[in-house]
């Protein structure tokens, strides 16, 4: 579902540059869970948004269902957008808008008509436990539901990918718990690809099938769990 090859990425200004990605080769399973570990400054963020092409590589391949992203135009990159969905740690949710305001601005943005709109919410907040709270602002969430809301609208195209940048890194271990449970139930049910990016082992370990080591911009360990737990 994911193929990246030879994947590099550097920062420069005038007086520094920063391989903040420097040759990665990752290949991610349809249904699969692949956790990215690594400390801060690894270059796990940049590597996740290789993958959208929020950032643009400097070399190497991306595909994603096949199609490969790196020589998208701008139009045909919207597009393709629309089935790659992504959380964030501090969930970048609209204050000004409700629960629902904020699910049905992702569909807004994808031309989905008013109508059809109304009932997708509906849909989406069930599926992400948040029924009863469509009329709440972000303000008057826990954290928690606040990622819920962030799930729901990064859903709303129907992605078959989804991309999570450290989605319980905000969250006490109690809510990261029910995170990652609503996380790998919509992995069995949807069949939703997941690649996270994580500075906590526990993340994997909870949720993940594969999982790779950062370091550098490299990946330094690659694996099953299994594997990577057996490792010395
Ligand atoms: P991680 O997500 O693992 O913390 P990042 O991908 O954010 O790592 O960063 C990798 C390296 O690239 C770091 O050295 C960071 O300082 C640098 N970096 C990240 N984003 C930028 C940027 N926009 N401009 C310059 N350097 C950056
Ligand atoms: P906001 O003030 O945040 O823009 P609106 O009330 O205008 O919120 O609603 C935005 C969108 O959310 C509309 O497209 C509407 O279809 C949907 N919506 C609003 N309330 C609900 C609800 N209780 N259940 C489902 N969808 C809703």
């Amino acid at each position: 579902m994911i193929e990246i090859s030879g994947l590099r990425k550097t920062y420069r200004s005038r007086k520094v540059s920063v391989a903040a990605v420097d040759g990665v080769d990752l290949s991610v399973g349809e249904g699969e869970v692949f956790g990215v570990l690594g400390q801060s400054g690894a270059g796990k963020s940049t590597l996740l948004r290789c993958v959208n092409m929020l950032e643009r590589p400097d070399a190497g391949t991306v595909s994603v269902g096949g199609q490969e992203m790196t020589t998208l135009r701008r139009r045909q990159l919207r597009i393709a957008r629309q089935g790659i969905g992504m959380i964030h740690q501090h969930f970048a949710l609209l204050s000004s808008r409700t629960v629902a305001g904020n699910v049905a601005f992702a569909l807004e943005v994808t031309g989905t008509p008013r109508a059809e709109r109304r009932a997708r919410v509906a849909e989406l907040l069930e599926l992400v436990g948040l029924t009863g709270r469509a009329d709440a602002y972000p303000a008057q969430l826990s954290g928690g539901q606040k990622q819920r809301v962030g799930i729901a609208r990064a859903l709303a195209a129907r992605p078959k990918v989804l991309l999570s940048d450290e989605a319980t890194s905000a969250l006490d271990p109690e809510t990261t718990e029910s995170i990652l449970r609503l996380l790998l139930d919509l992995n069995r049910r949807l069949g939703l690809t997941i690649l996270l990016i994580t500075h906590e082992m526990s993340v994997v370990k909870r949720i993940c099938t594969s999982a790779a080591v950062m370091r550098d911009g490299r990946f330094v360990e690659a694996g099953t769990i299994t594997d990577l737990l057996r490792t010395p």
